[in-house]
């Protein structure tokens, strides 16, 4: 087992002068990476710090980074020049910040105010070009919940399951950032008993929990990624809500697997936290029984041991001024394929990786109940409704509802980090009139 790799960075006594709240998620441990905009600033890179943002942008100009990054990869409107530079200077960067906003570091921030402005003030973007998006299915217990749905009659899991990290192209143009409203979509669904399918507003809307990464320096067509050297292609993570209409699905992926029930909406929570931020998380993955074949072979830790809940709030509950709901409450660090195995494998075949592509986990399920990321799971597709706390019954998601997804990293003897949100709130269905 290889041992995690720690720095200064990591030092849980290491404090900001900027003021940071216990309970928050980004203490100078963390510093991820977002893209913000203000009524005075075109959307640029920003580094989250308590509720605060650092403008990189202009202490990049003003020098403060010259020794450690390239001026131009700090100064774009997204963060795929910094991922394609590599993990030497994501590392030197990182430590360079850490160094500028802790106590006792370089001073050069105290005199600039100016280069940083709240949460309040900024509206996120999405953090990079995203050119190609993949959505893998590799927590076992959700595989094997939908495969108990879907196909009830025979063995929950396929064959193959157990040795391919199974995935498949989604849609990267419909990705979009925290807070952006989810239009109920419209499509193709046909129930057992009747003849010939409808088309018309979904009807049952679902989340999918999921934590994605972002691929760094990124592959040349015909490149592969050895298993030994995938941690210098991740650049960081992100929650995933890859929205899913189960009836339009349900009809639709066989044989080729999921296309418009997917491909309407994704949510992902604006700021990147980076993989040198989770190294302290890192743990083993389970035992994978049969062993994998040997490109796809583990380097343990390669999992992260991050705790994740699914929060829910209706309109009726937010007219009452009832808090949202925790609806499940689950991990990552059990994930069967590890981000590095999904990533190795998508290079496997040769096909270029692209700094700023984005690999989403699949639902992340746990054993117990209540643990697992999607309604079709936590009411037994529908048979069991969770009852929300103004005595609403829920499904799957009606128009208004909201849901939050959170993300939380703890171990013993390390500061706590978080990922932020990623929130989407459904709006009624356009007008089917054209079915
Ligand atoms: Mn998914």
């Amino acid at each position: 087992m290889s041992a995690l790799e720690l720095d200064e960075t990591h030092d849980p006594e290491r404090v900001s002068w900027i003021e940071v709240a216990p309970e928050s998620d980004f203490p100078i441990q963390n510093l991820p990476f977002g893209i913000f905009s203000t009524e005075r600033r075109d959307p640029r890179i920003g580094v989250a710090i308590g509720d605060r943002i650092l403008d990189l942008r202009a202490i990049a100009e003003a020098g403060h980074l010259d020794e450690v990054a390239d001026r131009a990869m700090l100064c774009g409107e997204r963060l795929n020049e910094l991922m394609a530079a590599g993990r030497p200077v994501w590392r030197a960067l990182r430590g360079r910040l850490s160094d500028l906003l802790r106590v006792g570091g370089a001073r050069a921030l105290r005199d600039m105010p100016d280069a940083f402005c709240s949460f309040g003030e900024a509206r996120m973007h999405l953090p990079a070009r995203i050119g190609d998006y993949i959505d893998f299915y590799s927590s076992l217990e959700h595989a094997t919940n939908l495969g108990r749905l879907f196909r009830p009659t025979g063995d929950p899991l396929l064959p193959n399951w157990r040795w391919i990290p199974i995935g498949y192209h989604g849609r990267s143009a419909t990705i979009v950032p925290s807070g952006t409203p989810i239009r109920r979509p419209c499509g193709q669904r046909k129930s057992p008993e009747a003849e010939a399918p409808v088309f018309a507003p979904s009807r049952r809307l679902d989340i999918e929990l999921e934590i994605g990464f972002f691929a760094g320096p990124g592959t040349a067509l015909g490149e592969r990624i050895p298993g030994e050297r995938v941690r210098e292609h991740i650049f960081g993570s992100v929650l995933v809500n890859d929205w899913s209409a189960r009836d339009i699905q349900s009809w639709e992926y066989q044989p080729l697997g999921p296309f418009l029930g997917k491909s309407f909406a994704t949510t992902i929570s604006p700021w990147v936290v980076t993989m040198d931020a989770l190294e302290p998380f890192r743990v083993a993955g389970p035992v994978q029984i049969p062993a994998p074949l040997p490109y796809l072979q583990r380097h343990d830790p390669e999992n992260f041991s991050i705790a994740l809940s699914v929060r829910l709030s209706s309109a009726s509950m937010r007219e009452r001024g009832c808090d949202p709901s925790t609806i499940s409450r689950t991990s990552f660090a059990s994930m069967y394929w590890s981000q590095a195995q999904q990533l190795t494998h998508a290079a496997s075949n040769g096909a270029t990786i692209r700094p700023g592509d984005l690999f989403a986990s699949g639902t992340i399920s746990g054993a117990l109940p209540g643990s697992q990321g999607s309604l079709i799971e936590l009411t037994e597709n529908g048979a069991h409704p969770l009852e929300l706390p103004d005595g609403e019954k829920r499904a799957f998601l009606e128009d208004g509802d909201e849901v939050t997804l959170l993300a939380r990293c703890e171990r013993e003897g390390f500061r706590s980090i978080g990922f932020g949100a990623a929130q989407g709130r459904v709006m009624p269905a356009e007008s089917d009139r054209f079915a």
